[in-house]
């Protein structure tokens, strides 16, 4: 290395170490790599105002082409050339019309826009695709189950293998960059974006959202490689707590649900080097997120010193003002963003922000040490993912691309992600070879409900023809039980061409004619496919059709399987009773009817437990970790009233084909302080005549505490596999610490007095020595 080289590096890293030193005493949330920064500096140094802009802006990719007389969507080239050149745009996003294309479209596109940005700014596109659950938008690539499938699985290894198997595809796709992991927690189930996370905890979310950045970016942040992409979390955060129910309206939050609850997945991927975040389209009590300092700046770069890349979501800042009216116009907006802490604006449709934000730096509104810092966050990601080096991915070396090794790593995350809720009388497994079974219901033979939305399209709608090799729940049954042992009969279907709750006029009696044939009726109920704002619903009953189909058919005497197929827990209490047995196969993707139909023959054996409270009354949308006091008994006297949690299925409960049995909880200290690390051990003995998987829940609950303690709480979870009388011991770390509360002062606490462990039905109480409250925003 030359001397003024390594003079350049010193000096860089000395400034690193200041300004992170001097904010907080932390170290970066990802350990720098000093050369790279050294790179990152010395690019930035070379940019004008104009480029520097243009890399804080992502356009939508349909605004650079058109269909072709064949209806061929065609990248145009003087469009492309016009945004980069003249525009100098750093990023692009999105598939044509938001569908999927195939590998080799994928290939020549990014690989003409990567051309074009080394050519005209030297500095490469990073294009980004929500490629959620697999590769959504790319054709013929791996679909896995959605993430709260895999929360349901209590498994983070299969939530890494998801990620890495899609940010192959992806590189085999050349995309660099994909819109995931999503952690808003599944709390409301009116909202239609729970399934897009872990489920309701904010430990099962946080625990999966560092084993996908793994999968999704390899071990070292610094350095992704070709067979890794860049992640962004999302949406960042307490997007899921919408108080209407609706996608993209007001969330009011205490300050104790915001930092304990929605911020802990956010905090855990930044400390698990997430590239990116990406930003909630609301608000959190009245402050638009996207223009919060607050937020954006002190809660992540300042006190977690992530120094990673913030995006917004679509079109956000012109949301500002248009939709959220704290800005007056787009400029304003503009302001308020970059202020705030945006790096990228994904305003899909306009470059009117360079304009904007130009004007904004030379009227003084804008300092230039905010664009150089979002610019070199932006070079950061492009650098850690290695686009300088190799703008381009795929071809060569990418063989396994949608392989039978993929297929088979889907299939097995179904299988363990797919809840048994019911199952009286062992109705389950179909007992012998060849059952009788009538099979009804809107879900029963069609690939989209399984996989939900972010399949090949945004809704997941329309696509069908991009599934057609894989399984519906019939074609699954066909080939384990043969054609003449199964009769479909819907009696209820979805309409198609109409909005995702649309239903067809329904043909009750015609399945209630074939049910009398059958020995078993398989009834797959449940919702269409849906995402964002065309989910929002009205009414969180199932349909009145679905509804009163599962009714008639109870008429007929014969034994009825419920299997729920639906993004959110839809409330059926009036038909569960009707049933035998009832199965949540929430959204399995394309290999979830081969996993129900080998679960329901007894070819293989449930192991998932639901990741969310199951509701049984439309005003008691209860979560586990409800306040203590939210559940009131009788009063004695004069009053006679309660309030009760009334739920359907709990969170964390899930039946098997084999028992287990929990003894002999213990734990290293019953007496600990906050700087204690508990070892709490517990035996788990497969009691039953099955091999199978146990998800092991540690619980605790603070018995008394100076603001109303949550009823109880996860703190920690793994999954142990057993042989028919097979005993494994458990054992967890449990850091005093992750017991402590945000007080009514916004300070972490740890208060003296007892705590209540739980693992299955066994309880332990230990004891707090003394009170400690943190300084700390983070702990
Ligand atoms: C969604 C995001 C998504 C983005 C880009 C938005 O409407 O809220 O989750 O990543 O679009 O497609």
């Amino acid at each position: 290395m030359s001397t003024m080289k390594k003079l350049f590096l010193m000096i860089v890293m000395a400034g690193m170490a200041c300004s992170a030193a001097a904010q907080t005493g932390r170290k970066p949330a990802i350990p720098r790599d000093a050369k790279l920064e050294a790179k990152i500096e010395k690019t930035l140094s070379k940019m004008t105002l104009d480029e520097k802009i243009g890399q804080m802006l992502e356009l939508n990719l349909d605004i650079m082409g058109a269909r072709d007389a064949q209806g061929q969507w065609q990248l145009n080239e003087v469009m492309l050339d016009t945004t980069i050149a003249k525009w100098k745009i750093g990023s692009i996003l999105n598939a044509p019309a938001t569908r999927a294309a195939t590998v080799e479209q994928w290939q020549r596109w990014i690989q003409l826009i990567q051309q074009k940005s080394m050519k005209y700014i030297g500095i490469p596109d990073i294009y980004g695709l929500d490629h959620n659950h697999g590769v959504t938008y790319t054709q013929g690539g791996t679909l896995f189950p959605q993430p709260v499938n895999l929360g349901a699985s209590f498994n983070v290894e299969l939530a890494r293998e998801m990620a890495e198997v899609t940010a192959y595809e992806s590189r085999a796709a050349n995309c660099p960059w994909v819109y995931n992991p999503v952690v808003d927690l599944g709390r409301d189930p009116r909202w239609p974006r729970i399934y897009e996370s872990f489920g309701e905890d904010a430990i099962v979310n946080a625990r999966m959202v560092e084993a996908e950045i793994k999968g999704y970016q390899g071990d070292d942040p610094n350095h992704l490689g070709k067979y890794h992409v860049g992640t962004s979390t999302k949406h960042y955060f307490a997007y899921g707590a919408p108080w209407s129910g609706k996608d993209r309206t007001p969330a009011y939050v205490s300050p104790q649900m915001l930092r304990e609850k929605y911020f802990e997945p956010f905090k855990a991927a930044a400390l698990a080097g997430t590239l990116t975040m990406m930003v909630n389209s609301a608000s959190i009590n009245g402050v638009p997120v996207h223009a919060s300092y607050e937020y954006l700046t002190k809660w992540l770069k300042d006190d977690l010193q992530w120094d990673g890349m913030l995006v917004t979501d679509w079109a956000d800042i012109n949301n500002l003002y248009q939709r959220e009216h704290v800005a007056k116009d787009k400029k304003d907006a503009i302001r308020l963003a970059i202020n705030a802490g945006i790096d990228m604006s994904m305003d899909p449709y306009s470059v009117d922000f360079c304009v904007l934000l130009k004007e904004l730096v030379q009227e003084g509104k804008v300092p230039m040490t905010r664009i150089d810092d979002a610019v070199r966050r932006i070079l950061r990601v492009k650098y850690r993912i290695g686009l300088f080096d190799a703008p381009n991915t795929g071809g060569k070396g990418y063989e396994k691309f949608g392989s039978k090794e993929f297929a088979d790593k889907s299939l097995r995350a179904a299988e363990e992600s797919i809840v048994l809720l019911k199952n009286e009388d062992g109705i389950l497994p179909l007992q012998g070879s060849a059952p009788k079974v009538l099979l009804t219901g809107p879900n029963a033979n069609q690939m989209r409900c399984l996989n939900g939305g972010w399949s090949y399209t945004w809704q997941g709608s329309k696509a069908e023809d991009l599934a057609e090799r894989y399984n519906t729940i019939y074609e699954a049954l066909c080939s384990k039980y043969g054609q003449d042992h199964v009769v479909l009969e819907q009696g209820v279907t979805y309409n198609e061409n109409g909005k995702y709750f649309e239903e067809n006029p329904p043909q009750i009696e015609k399945a209630v004619a074939a049910a009398r044939q059958a020995d078993v009726i398989i009834a797959c109920i449940g919702e269409n496919s849906y995402t964002e704002t065309p989910g929002n619903l009205t009414d969180l009953w199932l349909s009145d059709n679905q509804r009163q189909l599962v009714k008639e058919l109870a008429k007929t005497g014969k034994p009825i399987i419920l299997v729920l197929n639906e993004g959110r827990p839809r409330l059926i209490a009036d038909i569960e009773p009707l049933a035998k047995a009832v199965v949540d196969i929430m959204l399995p993707g394309n290999y979830g009817a081969d996993a129900l139909v080998n679960l329901l023959s007894g070819e293989a054996n449930f192991s998932a437990k639901l990741p969310f409270t199951y509701p049984r009354e439309i005003n008691s949308l209860n979560t586990y970790d409800y306040k203590v006091s939210e559940e009131v008994g009788t009063m004695a006297g004069a009053y006679d009233y309660d309030a009760k949690v009334s739920l359907q299925w709990p969170f964390g409960y899930g039946l098997s084909y084999t028992t287990y049995e929990y003894s002999n909880l213990r734990v290293d200290k019953t007496l600990f302080g906050a700087d204690d690390v508990l070892t709490v051990t517990v035996d788990v003995k497969n009691t039953g005549q099955r091999a199978g998987k146990e998800a092991v829940l540690l619980y605790s609950s603070d018995v008394v505490a100076s603001i109303v303690p949550d009823n109880r709480r996860l703190r920690d979870f793994t999954k142990v596999e057993l042989q028919p009388g097979e005993t494994k011991t458990v054992t967890f770390l449990l850091p005093a610490k992750s017991m402590a509360f945000v007080g009514a002062d916004g300070r972490w606490t740890l208060e003296e007095g007892d705590f209540m462990l739980k693992v299955g039905r066994l309880t332990q109480t230990v004891t707090c020595k003394a009170t400690k409250v943190w300084e700390e925003a983070n702990i």
